[in-house]
């Protein structure tokens, strides 16, 4: 097996984790937290949503986190923008990368956006010029790779038609995401076969929830074949609030415990996402879902 050197962690616990968590988070928790984050060794941390605060309530500080957070060097923080206003806000809270985000499943679209997809490309082009002209870097995010909740498989093809849409609109990155957990290494392997033919490996990114206990089988089948970007959370939080069962993003801390114990550098430091999953666990009230912070509270109280 050829593996890379090193591979880039995308943290989006303070995003998609927290956006399907039923507790308000607080502002100063919230910062706090991503603070805590910042100091793990991380380079990108999503930090928050600029949806509108109806449909995420837990988000609506998005503005107020984006400039109470301290900005360490080396860091991309990042939000997530559905729309121009959206982008206004972002650039408001002086945000390092904007994300785009649609579905490659037109149902799941029409859910969790409430548009078409072809309804959904003219906005999102809107949004990428509007932020490459501002001088920053965009993120596409692609949803229902593999499987969608409503229509059940998804073909490699109109994955990659989608993708080919959102590269032209000048996306630097794409990542791709497992929304429903349900994939398996021999699926990942047909996905990205198709979309290695047409992009480079650098470009793509992928995003796997651990709903059924196949995210790490699928990383590392996805490391396999080139891919050295993967999005993840801490404590495993998250999920997709409008696809029924998708619970979990792998978590931050077990990636980094495996593909170090692989020889693969990840520049973060594994004690450093305890802590920062510690203080979490106490703003929640609640243990986090992963191994590692298992583990820690295992031997920690015996
Ligand atoms: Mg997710």
């Amino acid at each position: 097996m050829k593996l890379p050197e090193k591979v880039t962690i995308k943290e989006v616990g303070p995003r998609d984790g927290l956006q399907n968590e039923p507790h308000q988070v607080g502002t100063e928790n919230k910062v706090a937290w991503i603070n805590r984050l910042s100091d793990s060794g991380l380079s990108y941390i999503e930090v928050t949503s600029l949806v509108h605060p109806k449909w995420i309530p837990q988000l609506a500080d998005a503005v107020e986190v984006l400039s109470s957070i301290d900005r360490k060097p080396g860091i991309t923080y990042a939000a997530l923008v559905p729309n121009m206003h959206g982008l206004r806000r972002a650039l408001e809270g002086n945000v390092d990368e904007v994300s785009v985000f649609m579905s490659a499943s037109e149902s799941h679209n029409r859910n969790n956006i409430n548009k078409s997809i072809s309804d959904t490309l003219p906005v999102l082009k809107e949004v990428v010029t509007e932020a490459k002209a501002a001088g920053k870097t965009v993120r596409g995010y692609l949803s229902t790779v593999i499987a969608c909740p409503y229509e059940g498989a998804v073909p490699a093809e109109q994955v990659k038609e989608i993708s080919t849409r959102l590269f032209d609109m000048g996306i630097d990155e794409l990542s791709l995401g497992e929304t429903i957990g349900v994939a398996v290494p021999t699926e990942v392997e047909r996905l990205l076969e198709q979309l290695l033919s047409e992009f480079s490996e650098e470009r793509i990114a992928m995003h796997f929830h651990d709903t059924r206990g196949t995210a790490l089988a699928n990383i590392s089948k996805a490391l396999e074949m080139g891919i050295r970007t993967f999005d993840s959370a801490l404590g495993g939080l998250g999920g997709c609030p409008y696809a029924k069962g998708a619970s979990g993003n792998v978590a931050t801390e077990d990636l980094v415990y495996m593909l170090e114990a692989m020889g693969i550098k990840t520049g973060v430091r594994l004690e450093g996402l305890i802590e920062a999953g510690e203080l979490m666990e106490s703003i929640l009230g609640k243990p986090l879902n992963s191994r590692q912070m298992e583990l820690y509270r295992k031997v920690e109280r015996g």
